[in-house]
């Protein structure tokens, strides 16, 4: 089959990812094989190719965001049907064991495997999966449109949670892109206000488009005090600024796998009971409560589409800012 592989993290502007013909997996017991159909790029795909995580596997085929159609299963199989539509999100598997998944918090395993990262992901045309982490996909929204649901959409989806947001409630988003566009669909969807601060033009743009109150510069500040704030953008710089920005009380949700160092600040930014946490991963209720309101809301994903011998140019694309909404990679015919 084709794929993309990494051999050893590089920057992306080396264009590291070889468009290879490689073996095509087979699933094991307990597994689909999945005939990957589009596959969304993230920005964690970015850190992972450009070894801000730690290699965990070499050489590997990135991508956490895989629709397909189940062509083949394993033993012990039998939660789908050959043809059925599917989505292969970030959580590969957890042991299902350790003191987190025994509590319900399977996001925070110990010994849990990434796909795109720890295993071979989707941009590739075949990709296998445990089942049981495998998500049955809602009809109505095309295959590219729907991918970046499986990372973008669950971890926004996970994000708002945290963030403890209500009917009513001002919400800012600092960073707009592939989460944050999802994300605000949600708010909206929920009565929430939502203030988006994000350096780039096109960007402000669309979150207005998509009913955001206010939209300005990442370091503006929003016209009012905000009850919550997510910071989608993977820069620690901004931290001070989102936390000036909130209420007495209000709670600061660091949405990203990866951030560049959080400058110190003075406590009087924290004090007055301000709470700051970060979301790790998404357990797979939180996959399956999102994929039913993005069904019901109708969410409307913006999608840039690359062929899939394109990665390269799709994530330098991410990585300058170039596209308001998802990058997607279309794969196959
Ligand atoms: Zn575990
Ligand atoms: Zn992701």
């Amino acid at each position: 089959m084709k794929a993309c592989l990494l051999r050893a993290p590089a920057a992306i502007e080396t264009n590291p990812l070889e468009y290879a013909d490689v073996e095509t997996p087979q699933p094991k017991s307990g597994e689909v094989l999945v005939r990957v159909r589009a596959c969304g790029v993230c920005r964690t795909d970015l850190h992972v190719i450009e070894g801000e995580l730690p290699p965990r596997k070499s050489p590997v085929i990135p991508g956490h965001q895989a629709v397909g159609i189940v062509e083949k299963q394993g033993e012990n199989t039998r939660r789908f049907a050959i043809g059925d539509r599917v989505g292969v999100a970030w959580l590969h598997r957890t042991d299902g064991s350790c003191e987190y998944c025994r509590s319900g918090a399977e996001n925070l395993c110990d010994n849990p495997m990434f796909t795109g990262y720890s295993v071979d992901g989707g941009y590739a045309e075949y990709i296998v999966a445990p089942e049981d982490f495998v998500y049955a996909l809602p009809a109505g929204l095309p295959d590219e449109q729907t991918a970046p649901l499986l990372c973008a959409g669950i971890i926004g989806f996970r994000s708002l949670r945290l963030s403890g947001i209500k009917a009513g409630g001002r919400l800012g988003f600092y960073g707009f892109g592939a989460a944050a566009h999802v994300a605000i669909q949600v708010a909206r969807h929920w009565n929430v206000d939502v203030f988006a601060s994000t350096r780039d033009v096109r960007h402000q743009e669309l979150a207005l488009e998509l009913g955001a109150m206010w939209a300005g510069g990442t370091f503006d500040e929003p016209p009012k005090k905000l009850d919550a704030a997510i910071l989608f953008a993977p820069a620690g710089e901004i931290v001070p600024a989102a936390l000036r920005a909130l209420k007495k009380g209000g709670v600061l949700v660091l949405g990203g796998i990866h951030m560049s160092p959080i400058p110190s600040f003075e406590y009087q930014l924290l004090y007055q009971e301000r709470v700051i946490r970060s979301v790790a991963n998404n357990t797979r209720q939180d996959g399956e409560d999102f994929l039913r309101v993005a069904a019901e809301i109708p969410i409307c994903t913006h999608v840039q589409i690359f062929p899939l011998a394109e990665a390269n140019r799709a994530l330098n694309t991410l990585k300058n800012d170039g596209i308001p909404g998802a990058a997607v990679l279309h794969i196959g015919e």
